[in-house]
C-alpha cells in the first residue's frame, strides 16, 4: 500500500471575489479623484472667467467715463485752461484764431479739445487708479496716437464692425487685460474736424485701455484656495467613505464566507467526530475509482459498525456516547494514517477508504488494525468502556466499479460479519452477494406471504415442573413458503425486522392467536395463557396498548389469556420508555415475560422497576447443563433473582432429562422444550390439553 501524498481539501471561492473587489475599489478611487479634479478645474476656470469679466467691467467703466468727459468737452467746443509747462497750446489747433486768449487780468488761456484733454486725464488715471489708457487710430494726426501691433489688429477688427476687442497680454512679465473700444465721430466733433473731411458716426480710432490683472488675481486667490481645499476635503471624505464601505463589504463578505465555510463543512464533515461524511466518501471513492492505473491497482472500502452502540449510548447517556464516538473516530484516523481516510456515516457506522492497495490482505490487516484500535479500552470519568465493532470489506474493481456498488458490497460483507459466529471482519465474496440477493427475494416473498395467508402459528406447551401439567404455551410463527416448504422464524424474522415487515407480521400473529383463543373458548376448552413474542419495533410503537386493547375487544378475549414476551435487549434499549409501556400493558391485565433472559446485559437495578411476571432463561444456558459450570452458576443466580423479585422462572429449550433434573433442583418452576413437547399445530395442542385434563 502506498502512502498518499496528496491532500484533498474543499477549495474556498473567496479569493477571486476579493481580488475583483479590490480592483473595483481602486477604480472607484481613481474615478472619484478624476471627478474631483475635473470639478475643481471647471470651478477654477469659472472663477478665472469671473475675475476677467470683472476686470473687463472695470476697463469698460473707465472707458465710459473718459468718453463722457470727451463728449462733455466736445459739446462745449473745447475748454480753456491756463497755459502751463505741462499744458502748452495744442499745435494741432493752431489753425483756430481763438486757440489762445489773454484774460483782462493777463492770464494766458489756451483751448483744450477732447483728444488733448483725454491725453491729460490718462496719466492721472494711471497715477490714481492704476488704469492706463490712450487714444489711437489707424491714421493718426498726432504721432503719439500711433497704434502698437495689438492695437492695430484691434482697430482693424473694430473697423470691420466688432463692438469691442479684448485680450490678455503679457507685458513686462505682468498679465494685462487690454480692451479696445471704438471712438465714433459725433456731431460736436465735426465742429473742429469737418474741414478734414470726417463724417458723423464714422470710426476714427479707438480708446485703448489696460487693466493690470495682478490685483484681480490676488483677490481671487483666496477663493481659489478655498475651492482647492474644499475639493481636497471632499476627496479625503470620498476616499474615507470608500474605505469604510470597503471595510463593511469585507466584513460582510467575511461573515458570508464563514457561513459558507460552515455550510460547506456541514455538507462534507460530521460535526461531532470531525470526520468527512458519506457525501465526501462518495466523491472521493468516485475520484479514486477513476484514477486507478490498472487492474492491479485496488481501492478498498472498509465499513465498521460499532456493536451495541445504541445500547451503550442509552446506558451511559448521549454525551458519553458522543465522547466515545469522538475517541473511536480519532483512533480510526490514527489507524488509517497516511494510507487512506476515515469517514463517519452516522449511527455508529464508520468507513475507511484505502486507495492504491496492492493486495486484499493489506486492506484486511489495516481493517484488523483499526478494529484492534477500537477495541482498546476507553478511559472515561465513569470508568473503562470497551468498544467493539464488525467490519465488511469490498475491493474495487472485483467487487464493483462504481461507488454505490462497492459500498453495497461492503455492507453485505458487514452484514455477514454481524450475522455470523466467526470472523469480526469479512471480505465480500460472490456467495455473500448471492445470499444478499436471496434475502432480497425472500423479503419480496414475505411481503406477499401476509396477503396470501402463508403464515401459521404453532403452540409450544409450557409445563409445570412438579405436576407436568400444561400451564401455558408460546405461539411460534411459521411460514409455508410456496417453493421452500415450511420455514422457521430464524429464516425470516431477522429479515422482517430489517425491512420493517415485522410490524404487520407481529400484528397478524396477535390477531391469529386471539382468534384461536376465542375459538377454543367457544369449544368450551379451558386454555392457559398463550405467550406471543413481541419484536423490538412492535414494542416501541406508541400505539401498542391501543392496538392490543382493540384486538382483545374485537376478538372478545380477556387480557389475562394473553402473555407477551419481550427480549431482554429490547427492554434495556430505552429503560424509561420500556417501563412506561410495560406499566400500560400490565394495567390492561396482560402477563409479561422477559424472553432470552441472561443474554441482554440487563441492568438488574432496573429489572425490579418493571412490572414483570416471568423470566425466561435463554436456551443457551440450558443447552450445556448440567456439565457446564458457568451455565449452572448463571441458572442458579437467575432462579434466585426471579424468586427474590417474585417472578416465575421458565427454562427454554429443555430437551434432555438431565437438564430438567438440574433445573428443577435449582428451583426453576416452569419448562418449555422438546423434552415435553415440540411446537404443535392448534389441534395437536388441544389434544395435549385434553390429555392433561
Ligand atoms: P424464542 O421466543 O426464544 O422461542 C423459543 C424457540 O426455541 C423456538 O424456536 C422453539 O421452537 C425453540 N425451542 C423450544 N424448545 C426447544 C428445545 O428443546 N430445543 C431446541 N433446540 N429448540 C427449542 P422457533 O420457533 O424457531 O423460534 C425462534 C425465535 O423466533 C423465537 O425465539 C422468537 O424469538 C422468534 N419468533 C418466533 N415466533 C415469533 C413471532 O410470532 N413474533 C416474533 N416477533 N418473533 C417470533
Ligand atoms: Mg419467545
Ligand atoms: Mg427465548
Amino acid at each position: 500500500m502506498q502512502p498518499l501524498a496528496q491532500s484533498w481539501q474543499p477549495q474556498g471561492a473567496g479569493l477571486p471575489r476579493r481580488r475583483s473587489r479590490r480592483w473595483l475599489l481602486v477604480g472607484l478611487a481613481i474615478g472619484w479623484t478624476l471627478l474631483l479634479l475635473g470639478g475643481l478645474w471647471w470651478n477654477l476656470e469659472r472663477s478665472r472667467a469671473n475675475t476677467l469679466a470683472l476686470a473687463a467691467a472695470q476697463a469698460r467703466t473707465f472707458a465710459d467715463h473718459v468718453l463722457v468727459y470727451r463728449h462733455w468737452n466736445a459739446k462745449h467746443g473745447g475748454i480753456y485752461v491756463e497755459v502751463s509747462d505741462t499744458t502748452p497750446p495744442n499745435p494741432y489747433l493752431a489753425h483756430l484764431p481763438e486757440r489762445d486768449i489773454l484774460t483782462p487780468s493777463g492770464r494766458h488761456l489756451t483751448l483744450v479739445n477732447p483728444a488733448y484733454m483725454m491725453r491729460e486725464i490718462f496719466p492721472l488715471e494711471q497715477q490714481m487708479f492704476g488704469l492706463s489708457g490712450r487714444i489711437t487710430a489707424l491714421r493718426p494726426l498726432n504721432p503719439k496716437n500711433v497704434p502698437d501691433s495689438w492695437e492695430q489688429g484691434a482697430l482693424q477688427a473694430l473697423s470691420a464692425g466688432a463692438p469691442e476687442i479684448s485680450s490678455i497680454a503679457r507685458i513686462d512679465g505682468r498679465e494685462i487685460l487690454r480692451v479696445m473700444r471704438p471712438l465714433l465721430m459725433q456731431a460736436e466733433c465735426l465742429f473742429c474736424h469737418a474741414h478734414q473731411g470726417y463724417r458723423l458716426g464714422e470710426i476714427r480710432g479707438g480708446l485703448s485701455t489696460q487693466v493690470d490683472l495682478r490685483p484681480w488675481w490676488a483677490a481671487g486667490r483666496v477663493h481659489r484656495w478655498g475651492m482647492a481645499s474644499g475639493a481636497l476635503v471632499l476627496w479625503f471624505l470620498g476616499l474615507g467613505g470608500l474605505w469604510v464601505a470597503d471595510r463593511q463589504l469585507r466584513r460582510q463578505e467575511q461573515r458570508r464566507l464563514r457561513a459558507e465555510e460552515n455550510l460547506r463543512y456541514l455538507a462534507h464533515y460530521d460535526s461531532l467526530t470531525g470526520l468527512a461524511n458519506q457525501s465526501q466518501f462518495f466523491g472521493k471513492l468516485d475520484l479514486f475509482l477513476k484514477q486507478r492505473r490498472g487492474p492491479a491497482d485496488l481501492v478498498a472500502v472498509v465499513l465498521l459498525d460499532l456493536e451495541d452502540f445504541r445500547r451503550i449510548n442509552n446506558a451511559l447517556g448521549r454525551s458519553l456516547g458522543d465522547k466515545l464516538l469522538q475517541i473511536g473516530a480519532q483512533r480510526l484516523r490514527v489507524a488509517v494514517g497516511e494510507f487512506g481516510w476515515a469517514f463517519y456515516f452516522g449511527n455508529g457506522v464508520f468507513s475507511l477508504l484505502l486507495p492504491f492497495v496492492n493486495e486484499a490482505s493489506e486492506a484486511g490487516s489495516l481493517a484488523q488494525r483499526a478494529l484492534a484500535e477500537l477495541q482498546r479500552p476507553c478511559l472515561l470519568d465513569q470508568g473503562e468502556v470497551h468498544l467493539n465493532a464488525h467490519g465488511g470489506i469490498a475491493l474495487a474493481p472485483q467487487d464493483g466499479l462504481v461507488p454505490v456498488e462497492v459500498l453495497r458490497h461492503a455492507e453485505i460483507a458487514l452484514h455477514a460479519a454481524k450475522g455470523g459466529e466467526g470472523e469480526r471482519v469479512r471480505f465480500f465474496n460472490q456467495a455473500l452477494g448471492i445470499q444478499a440477493v436471496e434475502r432480497v427475494r425472500l423479503e419480496a416473498d414475505l411481503r406477499k406471504a401476509l396477503e396470501r395467508d402463508e403464515l401459521f402459528v404453532l403452540y409450544q406447551p409450557q409445563v409445570d415442573g412438579l405436576t407436568g401439567e400444561v400451564r401455558g404455551a408460546e405461539a411460534l410463527v411459521r411460514w409455508r413458503h410456496p417453493a421452500r416448504g415450511v420455514l422457521k422464524p430464524d429464516c425470516f424474522i431477522a429479515l422482517a425486522e430489517a425491512s420493517g415487515l415485522i410490524v404487520p407480521l407481529g400484528e397478524w400473529v396477535l390477531w391469529s392467536v386471539c382468534r384461536q383463543i376465542r375459538q377454543w373458548r367457544e369449544d368450551q376448552l379451558v386454555v392457559p395463557p398463550i405467550a406471543v413474542n413481541l419484536a423490538a419495533a412492535q414494542f416501541r410503537q406508541v400505539n401498542l396498548p391501543l392496538l392490543l386493547s382493540r384486538i382483545l375487544k374485537e376478538t372478545g378475549v380477556e387480557a389475562c389469556s394473553l402473555a407477551l414476551e419481550v427480549t431482554e435487549g429490547v427492554l434495556m434499549y430505552d429503560l424509561e420508555q420500556a417501563r412506561s409501556t410495560l406499566v400500560a400493558l400490565k394495567k390492561m391485565g396482560l402477563h409479561l415475560a422477559v424472553d432470552d433472559f441472561g443474554t441482554g446485559y440487563s441492568s438488574l437495578s432496573y429489572l425490579k422497576n418493571f412490572p414483570l411476571d416471568c423470566l425466561k432463561i435463554d436456551r443457551a444456558f440450558v443447552r450445556d447443563l448440567p456439565g457446564d459450570a458457568g451455565s449452572a452458576a448463571i441458572i442458579t443466580a437467575v432462579v434466585a433473582l426471579g424468586r427474590s423479585l417474585g417472578l416465575l422462572t421458565l427454562a427454554e429449550g429443555v430437551d434432555a432429562p438431565e437438564q430438567y433434573e438440574f433445573l428443577r433442583r435449582s428451583g426453576c418452576t416452569r419448562f418449555q422444550g422438546f423434552l415435553f413437547s415440540e411446537p404443535l399445530e392448534a389441534a395437536d395442542f388441544v389434544a395435549r390439553l385434553r390429555r392433561n385434563a
